[in-house]
């Protein structure tokens, strides 16, 4: 009996891996948030579809648990990594609730997490240390958001925001900013990406640390705070590691 946790990607199939692809061929039945669901109408002909809205993580996972227990194979999709942000954790956890570590196993099946996603249509922003920081406060303490902001601005390592804003949290990401002020430059490179791979409905802008508090960043929005080896190269955002260029030159 078997659980796949599927990471879907950004959005476009082009960045679906093969792999994921196969897991959910190999799938009766296919659990996830609507929206996920409908990217892969193709991949769904002849399996049952378990979708529920966006709060009930807690209540797919427990019905792809309760099918794969029947003996089906189950497939439960996320957006980007099912591990990041995702529901692969809390299969892991419900599992072991229900004391059937012994009868399901899991099978994490990785995919192109938004960070990446995000950095790949700005440049090259992750080229060194980063951090991956959630705003949303649903789960983890705003207290503990803040302990790592300032961590990880303290570092200097370069921060990827997901959760970033969303209209009941419209200031979250100028508090975010605030922290990150402390350690850094108001002229920080920062980019931020809105539906990174959906086709059109991408949008993407390279701006300062100072401004993005006033950029309209939302829920679909992955946020990338550069560090001091940011800059801009062809109105790209790039970080650079430390090669020295010149040494290159002279061969
Ligand atoms: N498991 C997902 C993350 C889920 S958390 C992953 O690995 O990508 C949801 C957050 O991810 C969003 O609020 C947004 O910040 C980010 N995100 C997911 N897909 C995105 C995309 N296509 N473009 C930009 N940001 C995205």
């Amino acid at each position: 009996m078997k659980i796949y946790a599927v990471g879907l990607g950004p959005g476009d199939m082009a960045y679906l891996a093969p792999g994921a692809k196969e897991a959910i061929k190999r799938s009766d039945v296919v659990v996830g948030y609507t929206s996920y669901i409908k990217l892969i109408p193709d991949l769904l002909a002849g399996k049952e579809a378990i979708s529920t809205g966006m709060r009930s993580e807690a209540k797919r996972c427990q019905a792809a648990i309760d099918e794969a227990l029947q003996g089906k194979v189950v497939s439960v999709v996320c957006s980007g990594d099912a591990g990041v942000y995702g529901m692969a954790g809390l299969l892991f956890e419900l599992v072991e609730a229900r004391h059937v570590e012994a009868e399901v196993e899991i099978e994490v099946v990785p995919g192109i997490t938004a960070a990446t996603a995000a950095a790949a249509v700005l440049g090259s922003p992750l080229t060194n240390d980063f951090a991956v920081i959630s705003l949303s406060d649903l789960l983890t303490p705003w207290e503990v958001i803040e302990k790592r902001l300032n961590a990880a601005a303290l570092s200097d390592m370069v921060v990827c925001l997901y959760n970033p804003q969303s209209s009941k949290r419209s200031d979250y990401l100028s508090r975010a900013v605030q922290i990150v002020m402390q350690y850094r430059e108001a002229s920080t490179v920062c980019g931020y990406v809105r539906n990174a791979f959906r086709g059109e409905s991408q949008s993407e802008r390279v701006c300062t640390l100072e401004a993005l508090p006033d950029e309209p960043v939302d829920m679909l929005t992955t946020v990338i705070i550069g560090n001091s080896d940011t800059r801009v190269i062809a109105g790209k955002m790039v970080t650079a590691r430390g090669y020295r260029i010149t040494d290159i030159d002279e061969g």
